[in-house]
């Protein structure tokens, strides 16, 4: 059986986070320290950005990872962890949210 292709929604502008609003910025390069990624989270500006190139299924799965460096940094728990177990945090997150959020689609469309 043929799976349909699901439809994703477009990336919000403005999103509620844990610590207040956040902005997110669809851009055309994002680098953090010198270094090519999907996105990023800025703690200063509280705000997004995203790879505008990336399949929008990818932009969402890097939103959510990004969302969650919010939630760990508002709540201080980032500063906690080791990069690597924020890192891991942020993975298993936007791992879940994209299965809850694919789920979803499936049924709507
Ligand atoms: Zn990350």
């Amino acid at each position: 059986m043929a799976t349909k292709a699901l439809r994703w929604p477009a990336i919000p502008r403005h999103v509620e986070g844990m610590g207040g609003p956040i902005r997110v910025k669809l851009v055309r390069r994002v680098r953090v320290e010198g270094v090519e990624c999907w996105g990023s989270w800025h703690s200063d500006r509280r705000s997004v950005s995203l790879d505008c190139g990336a399949p929008r299924e990818h932009q969402w799965r890097t939103l959510f990872h990004e969302l969650t460096h919010s939630a760990l940094d508002d709540s201080g728990l980032g500063a906690q962890l080791s990069e690597a177990g924020n890192e891991a945090i942020c993975e298993a997150m936007a791992s879940l949210h994209v299965r809850l959020m694919r789920a979803r689609l499936a049924t709507e469309q």
